[in-house]
């Protein structure tokens, strides 16, 4: 009989000072610094299994959450079976797949530069290039498990431009 047995690190690198930061800490031992929301591979899918965290890596419309603060966690693996929390994002923003935000940096750029007051709705079309990921009937503070680089498109930019970014999303396939 073979047994899976997985490798999970007990610590992850301070971001500040990259000294070994244990998952059961809040802040660095060594500077202080505030740790990130970490979990270990079998508490990540633990929440996934309960539909507290959804996979965002085909990219599209984040849809959700009631305020216009940043309260969407964005989980990515670090390294060693470990997943952190790296950054926070807002319902009305587009992600890109990684892909696409590799294939289409220069357009996403300049589409990102458009900055002002985003529009509370905009009308979106239900066609096959379509995308959202809905974390409306999620708990407060549940989040999405993104890829490394993918990029997030500010809302008013996303409201702007949202015909385009579905397209350009959807121009790359995903691996
Ligand atoms: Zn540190």
């Amino acid at each position: 009989m073979s047994i899976f047995t997985l490798q999970i690190d007990d610590a992850t690198p301070c971001t500040k000072c990259a000294e070994a930061v244990p998952l059961l800490v809040s802040h660095c031992p060594h500077c202080s610094h505030v740790a990130l929301h970490r979990l270990t591979f079998d508490q990540f899918f633990g929440e996934m299994e309960h539909g507290r965290i959804v996979s965002a890596k085909t990219g599209g419309l984040v849809v959700g959450r009631t305020t216009d603060e940043d309260d969407i966690p964005m989980y990515q693996h670090v390294k060693g079976n470990v997943f952190a929390a790296v950054g926070l994002m807002q319902g009305g923003e587009y992600l890109m797949s990684k892909a696409a935000s590799i294939a289409h940096r220069e357009r996403i750029d300049q589409i990102n530069a458009v900055k002002g007051k985003a529009p509370a709705s905009f009308p979106i079309s239900l066609t096959a290039l379509c995308s959202v990921i809905n974390t409306n009937l999620m708990p407060p503070w549940s989040g999405i498990w993104i890829d490394w680089g993918q990029y997030v498109v500010n809302r008013f930019a996303t409201a702007q431009h949202f015909e385009e970014l579905e397209e350009l999303n959807a121009d790359v396939p995903m691996e």
